[in-house]
């Protein structure tokens, strides 16, 4: 069954807090608010594209960050207007992303009421000092306490984390990661900081307090990330913001590259490869992978295959059927 989702930014206006990397409170001014009608056009156009069938199994997503914190009676109309097309099965139900200190025992039984099927929280750290230094206003015990409070209601839960924030280092993500497995969320985005102007990391990176990570270090670090999740059965769903909009137009530092999740997947695939590879020695060797990962394995303008060959290793790369994700087979 082919699915389809449907994907509404919801602008938080009056936002208390000044999260260091946020540049809402710069740009809520000029973005217009989402009406309920438009939730209702935006849903019907995405069931007018496919039969009925097909458009079965999707979601209406919520995004924008701090969904359970909008003015409340707004917030209601937007999921009664949504909830018409989980109720008439046309969409399997909703999703929502907002804070740690969003979600309590009464938001989530209006959640229940209207639909709402997954909640994702922007955790971004679970150490309290990187928490302060970008001023997200929420503790690590608070997100603790909001995943715990989503799975007593039985929500698909998500946890966004970020990298490379104001303060934070490596270690501090690997940890950070550690923690969020321990709290066995269903899923995970992972999102490296990029540095948009207006906000309170262009100010610190102007004035040389902080220097935000470049893709190369970004990418050594997501490739450690990524498989610690998937390892333990947590899918990762996002690596890196989406392309277009604000991001491109605004940017002024930081990790962002249109294809990130392609390049962290690609070092991945090198990192085994490599691995492998030094067991053998120094000569020419095929590299089999599943026949849809080839590009993978060779990386971006072949990388992959150029960085191996510097180390001493002639490679090419060969699809296999029945190669599993990330498996590589060294062969002479
Ligand atoms: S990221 Fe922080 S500042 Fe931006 S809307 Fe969310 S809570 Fe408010």
């Amino acid at each position: 069954m082919k699915h389809i989702n449907v994907a509404l930014f919801v602008v938080h206006k009056g936002c208390p807090h000044m999260c260091s990397f946020c540049n809402q409170r710069s740009i809520s001014g000029s973005q217009k608010e989402i009406t309920p009608d438009e939730v209702r056009s935006a849903a019907q156009t995405a069931i007018a594209s496919l039969s009925q069938n097909e458009a079965a199994g999707g979601e209406i997503d919520f995004f924008g960050g701090s969904f359970t914190m909008i003015e409340r009676g707004y917030m209601i109309s937007l999921l009664e207007a949504a909830y018409e097309y989980v109720e008439n099965g046309s969409f399997k139900g909703i999703r929502i992303s907002t804070r740690p200190d969003g979600i309590d025992a009464e938001i989530c039984l209006i959640l229940k009421k209207y639909g709402v099927t997954a909640v994702e929280l922007g955790a971004q750290s679970l150490d309290d000092r990187v928490l302060e230094l970008n001023e997200r206003g929420h503790t690590a015990k608070q997100v603790e306490a909001a995943v715990a409070t989503l799975k007593s209601f039985g929500f698909e839960t998500g946890l966004q984390m970020m990298t490379g924030l104001y303060g934070s280092e490596d270690s501090d993500s690997l940890e950070t990661a550690k923690k969020i497995i321990e709290m066995r969320p269903d899923t995970v985005r992972i999102y490296p900081t990029v540095v948009i102007k207006g906000t309170r990391l262009h100010s610190l990176m102007q004035s040389g307090e902080f220097i935000p990570k470049g893709i190369e270090e970004t990418v050594d670090l997501c490739a450690r990330l990524i498989p610690m999740f998937e390892d333990e059965g947590i899918k990762v769903i996002r690596v890196g913001l989406h392309s277009g909009g604000d991001v491109e137009a605004d940017y002024a530092g930081g990790a962002y590259h249109p294809a990130l999740r392609e390049l962290c997947e690609g070092r991945i695939y090198y990192n085994i490869a490599l691995g492998k590879l030094r067991e053998y020695g120094c000569g020419s060797y095929i590299l089999a992978v599943d026949k849809k990962e080839i590009s993978k394995m060779t990386g971006q303008k072949k990388q992959n295959l150029i960085k191996l060959q510097s180390l001493g290793y002639g490679c090419s790369v060969k699809g296999r059927d029945g190669m599993a994700k990330y498996e590589v087979a060294v062969e002479k």
